[in-house]
C-alpha cells in the first residue's frame, strides 16, 4: 500500500488555499482549484492515488458532483476504469436512481443512472461490480453517504470511498457506511 512522504504531503497541503467566510460567515473553504492549476502538486496526488487503488480490482470510479468529477475522472483514465458521475438532481438524461440527504436548512438530492455499472449493478452478471467513490473533501458525510447509497441501490458495491480532505471534528467516519480514506485529515 503506498503511503505519502513527508515531502509529498507538504506538496499537496501547500497546494490548498483557505478561503475564509466563504460561502458564508465562519465557514473556511478549501480551495482545490489551486491544488489542480499547480502540476506538481496535482500530480503527486494522482500519483499517489494511482498506486493505492490498482490493486483494489476496481470495476468503475464514481465521482461526486461536481469536484469529484475532476479527481475522479482522472484516477479512472490512469487506472483504465470507466468513470461514472454522481449528480445533482435534475442533470442527468436517462433514468436516474435518487437518494435525498440533510443539509443545515432542507434537503439535497443526489442521482446515478440505473445502469451506470451495467445491468443491475453488474458488467457481466455474476457478481456486483466494483466501485469506488471520491470527493475532494467530506465534511458532515452527508452528501458521501447518499451517493454510496445510491452505488448500494443500483445493485454494485462501493468498496471504498476516497477523499483528499477530511474535516476530522465532524466526526463523519464514525456513522460512515463504507470503508473511508482520506489523504489529509483536517
Ligand atoms: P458534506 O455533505 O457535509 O460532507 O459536504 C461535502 C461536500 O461539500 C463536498 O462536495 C465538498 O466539496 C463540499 N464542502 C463542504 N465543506 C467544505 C469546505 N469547508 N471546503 C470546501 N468544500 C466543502
Amino acid at each position: 500500500m503506498s503511503k505519502l512522504s513527508q515531502e509529498e504531503r507538504e506538496i499537496i497541503v501547500g497546494s490548498i488555499r483557505d478561503i475564509h467566510d466563504f460561502p458564508k460567515p465562519g465557514i473556511i473553504f478549501k480551495d482545490i482549484s489551486t491544488l489542480l492549476n499547480n502540476p506538481k502538486a496535482f500530480r503527486t496526488l494522482m500519483d499517489h492515488l494511482t498506486e493505492r487503488y490498482l490493486g483494489y480490482d476496481l470495476d468503475f470510479i464514481a465521482g461526486i458532483d461536481a469536484r469529484g468529477f475532476i479527481f475522479g475522472a482522472a484516477l479512472a483514465d490512469r487506472l483504465g476504469l470507466g468513470f461514472v458521475p454522481v449528480r445533482k438532481k435534475g442533470k442527468l438524461p436517462y433514468t436516474t436512481v435518487a437518494e435525498k440527504y440533510s443539509l443545515e436548512y432542507g434537503f439535497d438530492e443526489v442521482e446515478i443512472h440505473i445502469d451506470a455499472f451495467g445491468h443491475n449493478g453488474s458488467i457481466d452478471g455474476t457478481r456486483p461490480s466494483r466501485v469506488l467513490l471520491i470527493d475532494d473533501l467530506i465534511a458532515t458525510g452527508g452528501t458521501a453517504k447518499a451517493a454510496a447509497n445510491l452505488i448500494d441501490k443500483v445493485g454494485a458495491e462501493c468498496v471504498e470511498s476516497c477523499f483528499v480532505m477530511e474535516l476530522e471534528f465532524l466526526g463523519a467516519r464514525a456513522s460512515f457506511p463504507t470503508v473511508l480514506y482520506s489523504v489529509l485529515q483536517i
